[in-house]
């Protein structure tokens, strides 16, 4: 079953797809982005996904061409013609094409891609056992909460986790402030008390962390947005992040430090099931 990308219309298989030198996505970054999970075939919040976007283009000047109604059946299309069942869709928009030295590019067609390829379900093992996570410093520009292109500080911090057999950076600011994980939300939980981060715009409002914080409301569980240091994380009794490829999953192990009993907690566990019972819901998955 081929991984395929589709490029202003074109469809061809992943690495055969071109965008120009001059794309302003790729001389400044100058884009925004999604990514999204395809459970049995089905998108999953393909609307949750489709709002964040819209939000981060009209941040930064990008007005798309295609309306959500035409981008959405451009995804479900490019879903269906690859048979992938389980499977990740990455789509991103970018200014557009024209001179480098025309930063606002008046007229450009901005220029829309997006692909679909597998990915490979966390095994059984990682669940349970939780993964390592490293703590970096957050020097990421003022506006995390938009979902550019702009990925170098994540992408630095998680070369660093990975030269650390760790699976995540956890990012945190001067004062030692957790912000998120380089590509996650992060969680701690203190006794039965679930805390995160407030969206205050110093991380990016993660969709897997919208329907979980739904299902923490709905289930009646202890729940605060607040801020929490590097420290009082460690201290915590249980910590997990979340994205739409992991969903939701444990964090045993901050810079060396054990967190809880090293396995992965009881409401951590309990909030991964009630996630799958959901992306079951509504993907039948
Ligand atoms: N924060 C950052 C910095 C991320 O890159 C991601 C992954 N896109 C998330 C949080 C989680 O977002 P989502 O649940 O929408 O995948």
């Amino acid at each position: 079953m081929p991984e395929l990308a589709w490029v202003n219309g074109e469809i061809t298989n992943l690495y055969d797809a071109k965008v120009s030198f001059m794309d302003h996505g790729y001389l400044f970054g100058y884009g925004v982005y999604e990514a999204l999970k395809v459970y049995n075939g089905k998108p999953f919040c393909v609307e949750e996904h489709m709002d964040r976007f819209e939000r981060s283009m009209k941040e930064i000047r990008i007005k798309p061409d295609l309306s959500r109604k035409e981008t959405i059946e451009i995804i479900y299309d490019l879903v269906e013609k690859s048979e992938l069942q389980d499977a990740f869709i990455y789509l991103q928009i970018t200014r557009g094409v024209g001179p480098r030295n025309n930063p606002s590019l008046p007229g450009a067609k901005p220029t829309l891609s997006m692909f679909v390829a597998y990915l490979a379900p966390l095994p059984d093992s990682v669940r349970q056992d939780g993964v390592k996570a490293i703590l970096v410093k957050d020097d990421r520009w003022a506006h995390p909460h938009i979902k550019t292109l702009n990925l170098l500080p994540n992408i630095l911090a998680k070369q660093i986790a990975e030269e650390n057999n760790a699976y995540e950076a956890i990012l945190a600011n001067e004062e030692g402030i957790v912000t998120e994980g380089a590509s996650s939300n992060v969680y701690a939980v203190f006794k039965d008390t679930i805390v995160t981060r407030p969206t205050d715009g110093k991380i990016l409002s993660g969709i897997t962390r919208l329907v979980l914080c739904r299902i923490i409301e709905q289930n009646g569980f202890k729940y605060k947005e607040d801020y929490f240091t590097t420290a009082e994380l460690k201290e915590a009794d249980e910590v997990f992040v979340t994205n739409s490829g992991a969903e939701v999953l444990a964090v045993t192990d901050i810079d060396g430090d054990k967190i809880g009993n090293g396995k992965c907690g009881p409401i951590t566990q309990k909030l991964y099931d009630l996630f799958m019972q959901e992306v079951s819901r509504t993907t039948g998955r």
